[in-house]
């Protein structure tokens, strides 16, 4: 690790918060803090919009920093950077060393200034020149293209000191988790819920999560994978709870009870009514959904409106819009895809209508619940229900 080397995040629609900005930026910081202590010890703070995380120890792992880092939302890019003395020669200085291999590998590069400090004497151009003109005369190879250079010199001027880096990466983007409310999402072990989950959090939802399992029909093999899928969505949103709800009872009943072509309208709605009590016990203000429009019976919108009928907080379905293309290149984007396409039942696909309705009426559906105790199976379901902090 080069000594001095450090982070800088850029801050995304956070800076547009106005009167909220302070606590979105407060926010940011503790979560960034949060999801770098388990790379080591670094000091985390804010200046002008811009994070700075700067390792305290030599130990600490900076790849693994450097990948945290860009998995924090609210960040729109992450720079590792050295900082030196805001002079000429020392930029240059620094970034004929820090950059070396850089320059090594590169036929053309140019350097691009920033002031935060407006009283510097150098405007950015100026000092674009003077840094460029020393680093073209030491790596008199690489010659200077302004327009589409290999390699991109940056140096940021900063409030104590100047700050050189190589071009930033993209970071999650999106708003501080904590900052966008308190939501339960509904987790299957399926491809669509893990994102869903993911793109609420990133609106700055603080996640937590309910999964439903019909033991025997279900197994210990499928909870575990719902468990790693909220493993790998730590990654983004820190610790997550999840509750495991026991609904085997109300599935058994259904299937005596109901007509065959609406099984999965109505074990949905007692996911929505399970859903809305524990979010109602936590807090939560909505409840979240992978449903997509048409992807299957129980999503179409007569489907949809049977489902709402039974919930009064607004349920939040992110995926709505999006084909499964769509859906499948996020999941493999966030890391969720190759546990999602493990093998394991869930509980909709035990008890499958062969002929499910796709044009219900609520009436219909409501008629066809009448013979089930639905107070009852609820209590018993939340009596059994359990929870699992996942952690990072
Ligand atoms: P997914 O890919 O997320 O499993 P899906 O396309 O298989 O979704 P359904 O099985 O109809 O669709 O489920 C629709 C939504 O209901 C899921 O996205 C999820 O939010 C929720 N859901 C389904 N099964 C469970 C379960 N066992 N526990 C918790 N939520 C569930
Ligand atoms: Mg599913």
């Amino acid at each position: 690790m080069r000594q001095n080397e450090m982070f800088l995040l850029k801050l995304g629609e956070v800076v547009l918060k106005g009167q909220n900005r302070r606590s979105f930026e407060d926010r940011l910081v503790a979560n960034t803090a949060r999801r770098l202590k388990s790379c080591g010890s670094f000091q985390v703070y804010i200046r002008q919009s811009t994070i700075y995380a700067e390792p305290t120890t030599d130990t600490c792992d900076m790849e693994a920093a450097y990948a945290a880092a860009r998995q924090v939302f609210g960040v729109v890019s992450v720079a590792r950077a050295v900082p030196c003395e805001k002079t000429v020669e020392s930029i240059v200085e620094t970034a004929r060393d820090y950059l070396a291999d850089a320059f090594a590998s590169a036929k053309s590069f140019k350097v691009e200034s920033k002031r935060a400090d407006k009283n510097y004497p150098l405007n950015s151009i100026q000092l674009s020149q003077a840094v460029g003109g020393e680093l073209a005369e030491a790596f008199p190879h690489v010659a200077v293209d302004v327009h589409s250079p290999d390699l991109t010199v940056h140096v940021e001027i900063r409030e104590k000191h100047a700050y050189v880096h190589a071009p930033a990466v993209p970071g999650a983007g999106g708003l501080p988790v904590g900052m966008g409310g308190h939501a339960i999402s509904l987790l299957s072990g399926g491809l669509d819920s893990p994102v869903s989950s993911w793109m609420m959090a990133r609106r700055g939802v603080e996640l937590e999560m309910v999964h439903f399992v019909s033991p025997p029909y279900t197994s210990q093999q499928a909870q575990d994978k719902v468990l790693e899928l909220a493993h790998l969505l730590t990654a983004y949103c820190g610790r997550l709870r999840v509750h495991i709800v026991p609904f085997t009872e109300i599935q058994e009943q259904i299937r005596k009870n109901c007509p065959e072509e609406y099984f999965t309208l109505i074990m949905r709605r007692f996911m929505m009514r399970l859903s809305q009590a524990i979010a109602r016990r936590a807090g939560a203000k909505a409840l979240i959904t992978g449903e997509s429009l048409g992807q299957v019976a129980s999503q179409t919108m007569m489907a949809l409106g049977v489902t709402d009928d039974v919930t009064e907080m607004p349920v939040l379905r992110p995926l709505i819009g999006m084909d499964k293309v769509e859906i499948i290149r996020l999941s493999r984007e966030i890391g969720t895809y190759d546990t999602s396409i493990l093998p394991y039942e869930d509980c909709c696909t035990v008890f499958t209508p062969r002929h499910p309705a796709t044009r219900p009426k609520v009436e219909d559906v409501c008629a066809a619940e009448a013979k089930l105790d639905v107070d009852g199976l609820m209590a018993r379901s939340l009596e059994g229900e359990e929870w699992i902090w996942v952690k990072p």
